[in-house]
């Protein structure tokens, strides 16, 4: 085994206020030397060019660190595509994490793309110097039927070309190395990069546990009954909390660490600091 990979995600600001605080995050993970950063885009809007690619330019050309663009396809078309994969070739950005994307209501589809497979095929048929990462979901996608289901579209993905993939966030490691052994079972070979999100405050664990359908330990649910009145308090237990979870995915083996950083800089600091020598050492040990 290689040294684990760490890696942050960021998402575009919509206003100036959170614009300024994006650009002093950022300034911040640039000394943490991650091994990339890849900035999300929402499909509400087809604004991939004007906010994520933005963003994705400055990680890349300015700050020098490898960017992943997020590219969700249910609403473009393929001359769409074409046009941000021409943009992104321009700007020496050659990773994309292909995805689908979720549905919106009343919104047209231009039924050029359904799955995240379809768009990855696309990709690398129009230029395979793209690397393709893909998203993968350790509690199953909310949309599959079933677990074995979810993992054969999970291999079609891979046998499209995507050569990594992230988690969705959880909370229950033991998810993670049961999914782990499915995906090696069903001969899915590729680096998969556990997806942590440190808790920082209440609202956001309540918000996430409804979105994302996540398995909460009784650990955590602890965690977030015990300091519901104290943010200060649930801050630092939600920190250990993300911290045990990294030590442990590290010291088995995981082939990478993804942080949701959620643009605090702070997090990612903290947690970075805490565990440099256990990423280092890894390394040696190896
Ligand atoms: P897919 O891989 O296409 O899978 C979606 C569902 O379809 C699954 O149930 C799958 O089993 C099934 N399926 C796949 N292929 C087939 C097939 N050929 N036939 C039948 N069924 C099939 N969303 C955003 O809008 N913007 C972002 O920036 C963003 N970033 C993300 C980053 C990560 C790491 C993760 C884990 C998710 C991210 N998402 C993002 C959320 C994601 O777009 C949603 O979860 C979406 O619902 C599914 O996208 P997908 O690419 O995983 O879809």
């Amino acid at each position: 085994m290689g040294k684990p990979s760490l890696s942050f995600e960021i998402f575009p600001p919509n206003s100036m206020v959170g614009e300024e605080r994006l650009i002093q995050t950022l300034s911040q993970l640039k000394g943490l030397s991650p091994d990339f950063i890849s900035v999300t885009c929402s499909n509400q809007q087809a604004n991939f060019i004007d906010t994520t690619l933005n963003v994705a330019d400055y990680v890349q050309n300015q700050l020098k660190i490898p960017a992943i663009a997020h590219l969700p396809a249910l609403y473009l078309t393929t001359a769409e595509v074409d046009y941000i994969l021409q943009a992104l070739h321009q700007r020496a950005i050659s990773q994309i994490l292909a995805l689908r994307g979720d549905y919106i209501e009343n919104k047209v589809q231009p039924n050029d793309f359904h799955y995240a497979s379809e768009l990855i095929d696309y990709i690398q048929g129009k230029d395979n110097s793209f690397k393709v990462s893909g998203a993968c979901y350790p509690e199953m996608h909310p949309d599959s039927n079933n677990r074995v289901e979810d993992i054969l579209n999970l291999k079609r993905k891979v046998e499209s070309g995507c050569q990594q993939l992230i988690t969705q966030l959880f909370f229950d490691n033991d998810t993670f190395y049961s999914f782990q052994e499915s995906c090696a079972l069903s001969g899915i070979n590729v680096p998969i990069l556990a997806g942590i999100m440190p808790i920082i405050n209440r609202k956001q664990a309540i918000r996430l546990i409804q979105t994302c359908q996540t398995k909460v330990p009784r650990k955590f649910m602890a965690i977030l009954e015990k300091y519901e009145y104290q943010p200060e308090s649930l801050k630092e237990a939600g920190l250990a909390y993300a911290l045990d979870q990294i030590v442990d995915l590290v010291t088995q083996d995981a082939d990478g660490i993804h942080l949701y950083t959620m643009n605090q800089a702070q997090t990612a600091r903290y947690i970075y600091q805490a565990t440099t020598s256990i990423f280092q050492n890894l390394s040696h040990a190896s």
